[in-house]
């Protein structure tokens, strides 16, 4: 998974608004029939995931949290207790309340002979390779707290060996985030433990939810139920574990790449195969491949779910045909000589036959998932349309556990595919240029009649278990007039009842945060978003500048004409940098003959602004940075920057406030 570049540390304090509607409710009675439906639908009788999931126990955590350096909580392994339960309450999904007690099972596990796994104690697994003197670790958990811990109960219960090298599968934070708990940087300057990553890491780890961070944080607040308590009418699962940990984000970059499609090394006397898989799960990404224990890590582009093709909190659609293409070329290279499958979350597969049969069958649903949607799209079928059609894979994928909709869904990774191939509009002359969101609800609502003719309308379909066409209509109605309560009330019954009867994780958590919005207004998430100082000095100046050119507020920029010339004197990097038009572009490795200023800095000092550190007149006066020129050429363009709301509107129109 990703996520979005700065994890909101939730803490307790939450401003609450002062008049919250009731909640959360029960589940009707038809959400409990829908529910209950669900025990014939799957074969809940099929108890091998729960066999595997504790196989090879060796320890469980002995604290019940794990603190960071202050004494705050950043990971509850008691948080999901209420989960012990064997029948799944009435307010959840039965087979997503099974995938969250499998999740659930965290600990220190012996996969097979050198190859041991802690999980359960962040999102993402950390696996251990014991080489001949020391530990070659496959991705460090996301925050550094909870890669410790996971390192701290391994070393409780097996040799304390040194860690002699990293293997980040990916460029997503949870697979990199932790290193530095296991780690220190200086090891790996001076060579004594190398970091080996896959082509293209870097740049990807960096730069894929930079210029779109603060959207993409903001939804992923919906998407993983971080504002939810932890409880049967609340989050139970993300799909992929439990949960996002809290604590520090850190980076260290890799000292060694794979550029090869194949590429195989010894490391402390264990062999190596890496197969690169760029643009699948993530856009850098490898598996590994370890002949001597015939132990295949799939990373992430095998998980115990459906995957996300476009993940809900927002990104750019990934390929589900070229991860179909990888995840083929695994199979026919690895396939028969593979004992034990591990990946970067949930847990192993044992046994040839069965791991022949999962990679072939996530294969498979990939593939599926794009040539079904691009068939029916061809047909002129719609986004809607082909979710519609498509509503579950074929048998007897649709039975297996690990093909289920729990992170990604067969309805949004088909609208996402068409969305891959033909982008936002589908074609039709009235979806060309609507009227924006709440000019179409205060027309649809008058035209309906009114708020309480809609309001009346709405109680009857809720009373009919149309959960999903009350929280559209709801949608309009509270579009019309958000300070309309009982619309609000009505709304978030639907989605919270739509939130019970999901299977997906996320579909779950995002229905019910709505909920939790609509009756409470937004909650103010904690101060303190992670630090992720590593991940702000990794960022290329070009990366800054891009990002300052989406933070420019084109109305203040109005008129405005500036050049500046840019001059990084520790990277001996510079730039010529125009703003034009209301728009802020450069050119790297030139210099405009005669700028409005020339900015002279380092690297470091532009850092320490980004991290908010030092300010600009505080750097300006202290000489950190110099300005030949019209000095006030800089001070004019960074104030025509916009700050972002982290705590934007979403149920309710943009700009609305309670
Ligand atoms: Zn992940």
């Amino acid at each position: 998974m990703r996520l979005a570049r700065p994890v909101m540390l939730a803490t307790a304090a939450l401003t609450m608004s002062a008049a919250a509607l009731a909640g959360p409710n029960p589940a009707t009675t038809l959400t409990e029939q829908s529910n209950a439906e669900w025990l014939r639908k799957l074969p809940f009788a099929d108890r091998a995931d729960f066999e595997d999931a504790r196989r090879g126990l060796v320890a469980r955590f002995p604290e019940r949290t794990i603190r960071n350096a202050e004494g705050k909580v950043v990971w509850d392994f008691d948080a999901y207790a209420f989960e012990a339960a064997a029948d799944a309450p009435r307010t959840v999904n039965p087979s997503l309340w099974r995938l969250a007690q499998l999740n659930n099972e965290a600990g220190l596990f012996k996969v097979t002979d050198r190859v041991y796994q802690v999980r359960g104690a962040d999102l993402a697994n950390m696996n251990i390779i014991e080489g001949d003197t020391g530990l070659i670790i496959i991705d460090t958990l996301l925050t550094a707290e909870t890669a410790r811990a996971s390192l701290d109960l391994y070393y409780a219960h097996r040799p304390r060996k040194p860690v002699l090298a990293v293997i980040y599968t990916h460029s997503h934070v949870d697979h990199f985030g932790g290193v530095r708990g296991i780690v220190n940087e200086a090891d790996v300057k001076s060579g004594k433990v190398e970091i080996l990553a896959p082509h293209g890491f870097m740049e990807e780890a960096v730069s894929e939810n930079v210029l779109a961070g603060n959207a993409m944080s903001r939804r992923a607040q919906y998407m993983y139920g971080t504002q939810l308590p932890k409880t049967a009418t609340g989050q139970v699962d993300t799909g992929l574990g439990k949960a996002t940990a809290r604590g520090t984000m850190t980076l260290l970059a890799p000292t060694t790449l794979i550029t090869k499609a194949i590429d195989t090394r010894r490391i402390d006397g264990i062999d190596f195969e890496f197969q690169l898989t760029p643009g699948t799960e993530a856009p850098a990404e490898m598996n590994v491949y370890l002949p001597q224990f015939r132990t295949l890590c799939i990373a992430e582009n095998a998980v115990r779910t459906q995957h996300n093709v476009l993940t809900l909190r927002g990104a750019q659609v990934r390929d589900a045909k070229g991860w179909s293409y990888f995840l083929a070329q695994s199979l026919l290279r690895y396939g028969e000589r593979t004992d034990v499958l591990i990946g970067q979350h949930h847990w192993p597969t044992w046994g040839r036959e069965r791991i022949v049969e999962m990679l072939s069958d996530q294969r498979d649903m990939y593939a599926y998932l794009n040539d079904q949607a691009l068939r029916l799209m061809n047909q002129g079928y719609t986004p809607l349309d082909i979710a519609d059609q498509l509503k579950t894979l074929p048998q007897p994928l649709a039975s297996k556990w690990y093909a289920r909709d729990y992170y990604g869904s067969v309805s949004h990774n088909v609208r996402a595919v068409y969305q891959r191939y033909m982008g936002f509009y589908d074609g039709n002359p009235a979806h060309l240029n609507p009227l924006p969101p709440e000019q179409t609800a205060q027309k649809t609502i008058e035209w309906m009649g009114g708020a309480d003719a809609v309001l009346g309308k709405m109680r009857e379909a809720y009373a009919r278990g149309e959960y999903r066409w009350v929280s559209q209509i709801g949608s309009q109605l509270v579009f019309a007039d958000p300070a309309n309560n009982a619309a609000r009330a009505l709304q978030a019954d639907a989605l919270e009842q739509l939130g019970y009867q999901s299977e997906n994780a996320t579909w779950r958590n995002i229905y019910l945060t709505g909920a939790q919005e609509l009756r409470d207004g937004v909650l103010q998430p904690g101060v303190g978003a992670t630090s992720s100082s590593d991940l702000i000095r990794a960022l290329t100046v070009p990366n800054f500048f891009d990002y300052l050119a989406v933070r420019l507020n084109a109305d203040k920029a109005a008129g405005k004409t500036v050049t500046l010339n840019w001059q990084f004197t520790d990277l001996r990097q510079r730039y010529a940098m125009t703003l034009r038009n209301s728009a802020l572009t450069y050119v790297a490795e030139t210099q405009h003959a005669q700028p409005t200023a020339t900015v002279t800095l380092t690297k470091a000092t532009l850092d320490q602004i980004s991290l908010k550190q030092l300010t600009l007149p505080q750097a300006m006066q202290s000489g950190a940075i110099r300005i030949d020129g019209n000095p006030q050429a800089v001070a004019g363009l960074f104030g025509m920057l916009d700050n972002f709301d982290p705590n934007f509107n979403i149920v309710t129109p943009h700009g609305y406030r309670k």
